[in-house]
């Protein structure tokens, strides 16, 4: 059997952190960091102390997302630890609140720099830390989800039938880490124009994730113009509009994490 990925000393800014939440996906722009805000938005608005932790280097877009008003990470000269920036009560690291430093790097390094943004930040006593991973399941996701012990994965696909490989990708990297993946969110499922629900891309493999892999909850989301407008607006959909279909779906999601 597979030793547990997580095996050395718990870094000190992880210490008081309850749940670390991974979001992952195996492409990218299929929705995941949609996924990961709305989500530890959801949790805070539940009550919870949340953070956010943007772990893509190369395309951050938590500054899209969310737009607090300092947008620049402050290091504490004394301790070297790094001071996490605030929007609406969420704690958030992002490479894109890193300033001007961003820097051609490989694969090695960018783990390095992950882990090290992840575990000198500032966390302080958090009931989440939302971890939106890059996308795929390669060097960058093992080595942090090796850094940080991860309480659970929700896994961003679309509808397509290709896709269901991707999540199998995504069940077998968590399953080595012996990361329980609690949740599939099936994004882009359906729209609703005259009068009907129309499922563009078909009606997506959900019961075959559910019974094939045993992953407890799948949630569909729809195609929203809001949602992709409220990613380009810094003000997540689930704090714009509270009672809207996007926001209760969050909901459930936010009860079973
Ligand atoms: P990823 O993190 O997987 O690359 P993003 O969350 O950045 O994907 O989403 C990619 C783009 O698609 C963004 O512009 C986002 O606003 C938009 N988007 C994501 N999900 C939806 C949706 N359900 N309806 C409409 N637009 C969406």
């Amino acid at each position: 059997p597979a030793k547990p990925a997580f095996a050395g000393e718990l870094p000190k800014g992880l210490q008081q952190i309850s749940n670390i939440i991974a979001v992952s996906s195996c492409k990218g722009g299929v929705g995941k960091s949609t996924v990961a805000v709305n989500l530890a938005y959801t949790l805070a608005g539940m009550g919870a102390r949340v953070g956010i932790f943007d772990a893509d280097v190369y395309g951050p877009s938590l500054p899209t997302m969310v737009s607090p008003e300092i947008r620049l990470l402050e290091m504490n000269p004394e301790t070297k630890t790094i001071l996490p920036t605030e929007y609406l009560g969420v704690k958030l690291v992002s490479f894109g609140f890193a300033g001007q430093g961003r820097a051609i790097m490989r694969g090695p390094m960018v783990s390095g720099v992950v882990n090290q943004l992840l575990t000198t930040a500032e966390w302080g006593e958090l009931d989440y830390l939302v971890i939106d991973l890059p996308p795929g399941t390669g060097d960058i996701q093992l080595t942090l989800c090796q850094v940080a012990p991860l309480t659970a994965a929700v896994i961003v696909t679309t509808p397509q039938k290709l896709a269901f490989i991707d999540v199998a990708k995504g069940v077998r990297m968590f399953s080595k880490l012996k990361v329980p993946c609690i949740a599939v969110v099936e994004n882009m499922c359906y729209f609703d124009a005259d009068e009907k629900r129309h499922y563009p891309f078909g009606k997506g493999s959900g019961d075959q994730v559910v019974q094939q892999f045993g992953i407890p909850n799948l949630f569909d989301l729809p195609i929203r113009e809001t949602l992709s407008a409220s990613g380009d607006s810094g003000m997540p959909e689930v704090v714009s509009d509270p009672q809207g279909e996007v926001s209760r779906i969050f909901q459930d999601l936010g009860v079973c994490v």
